[in-house]
């Protein structure tokens, strides 16, 4: 017991002297990035739907989908980001990315949000606004469906299927 009291430190005393210095002096010096470092997720405005998937998954919070009239925003707090990289796994357009930057700090809050502005696409039957125009348009995109069909909201697509099939099989829908 005694043996082990004195043999404990002195192992560890040698695997200190062997491993060196490990500590990094920042700020004083540069910052230990290692590859696989997570810090502040980044949104390309130009590649983000709109749709509100990355919000869905967030765990603190830090993604938001305001709906506004005509405009879906995608505001992204910084200050409350665990730079988990759900929000990159989830993005069906491939629109986010994880950068290294974790120095954040900032006297205002407001300098810590980011927001993605959509423009919203109205139906073509009723007028009602109902999905960002950049989602429909990179579905459109992706899947062969007629312009005629992606550019009215679900409610009168579905009015309108019913009559189709209404018309089709002779009952008046
Ligand atoms: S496209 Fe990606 S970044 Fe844009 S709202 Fe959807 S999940 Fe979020
Ligand atoms: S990295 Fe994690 S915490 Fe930060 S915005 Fe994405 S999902 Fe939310």
């Amino acid at each position: 017991m005694q043996v082990n009291r004195i043999a404990a430190p002195l192992k560890l005393l040698t695997i200190a002297f062997k491993t060196g210095r490990v500590t990094k002096k920042y700020p004083f010096g540069p910052p230990l990035i290692t590859e696989a470092f997570r810090g502040a997720i980044s949104i390309d405005p130009a590649k983000c739907w709109g749709c509100g998937a990355c919000v869905l998954v967030c765990p603190p919070n830090a993604l938001d989908i305001i709906f506004e009239k005509e405009k879906i925003v995608i505001e992204y707090f910084k200050g409350r980001c665990i730079f988990c990289g759900m929000c990159a796994d989830t993005c069906p357009a491939n629109a986010i990315t994880v950068t290294k930057e974790f120095e954040l700090a900032a006297t205002n809050l407001e300098d810590l949000k980011e927001d993605v502005v959509h423009r919203v696409s109205k139906c073509a039957v009723c007028g009602k606004p109902f999905a960002p125009a950049a989602e429909l348009r990179d579905v459109m995109k992706m899947h062969p469906i007629t312009e005629e069909y992606a550019n009215i909201c679900p409610d009168c697509r579905r009015k309108r299927t019913a009559r189709a099939f209404g018309m089709r099989f002779g009952a008046s829908i």
